[in-house]
């Protein structure tokens, strides 16, 4: 190893930026340089999007800047499109101009998992993912956009369309997305005139017979019961079949129109693991070792969404994709690049699941932590608790703090801001109106 070590990182989510945190923290000087890639310049806290999405908190609170946090790292964006851990190289493809290569003595190679969709007819055209801040913010700008029309529509037709919201996938992201923005629709009718809750229809679609597994079986069927009591559809067992044109039809025989299908139905390894050229497991996870290096490659590190690790708790399986083992095995991760550049032993990733904790709209939650069981009130104030002591940054902590406290106060925002996703379209309205209102050019002999 040369005394500058190159390590580059690829991917500044949870496991790529709390790697880099340490690392920068803990390098000695002139020991190496780190280099972080990621498409964004911002790391993304996921378990607040169902807050941001339902306006409980400011989409900015919720991304951390990678470029303020890693003052000692180099940031690169772009997306890496290719890599070749035997060239210990990476393709990278900036947002604009040619690619670059980047080379690597160590590599970090952390691209995290995207939507797992399946090959419905209509869902590529009509669903839309919750794992992206971009996502949280569309959703709730449409879910208001569709309250307006509804309100405004004399078609019952167009006004039931508007007003069938439905979910399919009912893990965490589901659930929770689904609960905040029903919780924030319910809070707005109270400004529209025309609709009452009881007008929405609400729809969770799940294809297993149970809903919030990470919370365990009780728990998941108090959850059930809580969302039905809300007047929410849940169907369990159930599977969709086809959404061409909004028109879904599920399995159980039951078809609904709607312009809202949010797919939630669990994620899979990030379409960059498949062509890494790493050795993958079954599931299509690249195969780490249990000290998260990956398998047969001693200086290419691993873990997150995108690593099939071995659970060293439960024999024989690996650690499920969650922020909870995203973040403990980036600091076992750093520890052990430090220890490879230093030449000495790495040690092993082990954590036992410690449950989980799911927010439910204000003042609703649940949570299981290791076997004990809280619901309502508590629970939601501990999924507040424990989220606010995770969310990197004292800067964050505090913004989000400030946005709750508000919320104490003044009713949450119900606008609309639906032209964001087209921001050039009023300009080109008026050069078009301005086009019909000149006269026919004469054309002078
Ligand atoms: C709505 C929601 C709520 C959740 N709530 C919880 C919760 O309460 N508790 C919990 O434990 N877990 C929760 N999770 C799961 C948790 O967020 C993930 O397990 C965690 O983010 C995984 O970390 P990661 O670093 O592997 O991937 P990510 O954090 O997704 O990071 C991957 C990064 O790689 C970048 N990237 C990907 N491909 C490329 C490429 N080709 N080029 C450049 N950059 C690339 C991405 O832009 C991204 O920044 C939730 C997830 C969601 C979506």
């Amino acid at each position: 190893m040369t005394d500058f070590a190159r390590i580059l990182i690829v991917g500044g989510g949870y496991v790529g930026m709390y790697t880099a945190l340490r690392l920068q923290r803990r390098l000695r000087r002139g020991e190496a340089h780190i280099t972080l890639v990621d498409a964004d310049s911002y790391m993304t806290y996921q378990p607040f999007l169902p807050e941001a999405a339902a306006g409980n908190v400011e989409p900015r609170h919720v991304v951390v800047p990678l470029r303020r946090v890693l003052g000692g790292c180099r940031i690169l964006n772009g997306w890496v499109v290719g890599v070749d851990p035997h060239a210990r190289t990476v393709d990278l493809r900036p947002h604009g101009g040619p690619g670059r290569v980047l080379g690597y003595d160590l590599l970090v190679f952390a691209p995290g998992s995207v939507s797992k969709t399946l090959p419905i007819p209509g869902l590529a055209e009509c669903g839309i993912g919750f794992k992206t801040l971009e996502e949280a913010i569309h959703l709730r700008n449409h879910v208001l956009a569709q309250l307006d029309l509804a309100d405004s529509t004399t078609d019952p037709a167009i006004r039931a369309r508007a007003l069938t919201f439905v979910f399919v996938g009912a893990g965490f992201a589901g659930v929770e997305a689904l609960a905040e923005l029903e919780d924030m629709a319910r809070d707005a009718c109270a400004y529209y005139p025309t609709i009452e809750p009881g007008h929405m229809r609400w729809l969770l679609v799940e294809a297993t017979d149970r809903i919030l597994p990470e919370v365990g079986p009780e728990m998941g069927r108090w959850t059930l019961e809580q969302l039905r009591a809300r007047g929410i559809d849940v169907r369990t067992g159930t599977r969709l079949l086809s959404a061409l044109g909004g028109h879904l039809v599920l399995d159980d025989g039951a078809e609904f129109v709607t312009d809202t299908l949010v797919w939630t139905a669990g994620v899979r390894p990030h379409p960059l693991v498949r062509d890494s050229g790493l050795p993958l497991d079954g599931g299509g996870r690249v195969r780490a070792t249990t000290e998260l290096t990956v398998e047969g490659f001693g200086n290419v590190f691993t873990a997150g969404d995108c690593a099939a690790v071995p659970d060293l708790t439960k024999p024989g399986e690996t650690c499920a994709p969650n922020a909870q083992n995203a973040v403990r095995q980036a600091r076992v991760l750093a520890d052990n690049v430090l220890a490879t550049l230093r030449g000495r032993a790495l040690r092993p990733y082990r954590h036992a699941y410690a449950g989980a904790v799911a927010g439910l709209g204000l003042h609703q939650g649940v949570a299981q932590i290791r076997g004990h069981k809280v619901r309502g009130l508590p629970a939601w104030f501990m999924h507040r608790t424990y989220h606010l002591s995770q969310v990197p940054t004292l800067n964050k902590k505090v913004r989000i703090l400030v946005d709750w406290t508000l919320a104490l106060f003044f009713r949450r925002e119900i606008v609309s801001l639906g032209q964001l996703s087209d921001p050039r379209a009023e300009f080109e309205r008026a050069v078009r109106a301005e086009r019909e209102d000149m006269p026919e050019p004469v054309t002078l002999r």
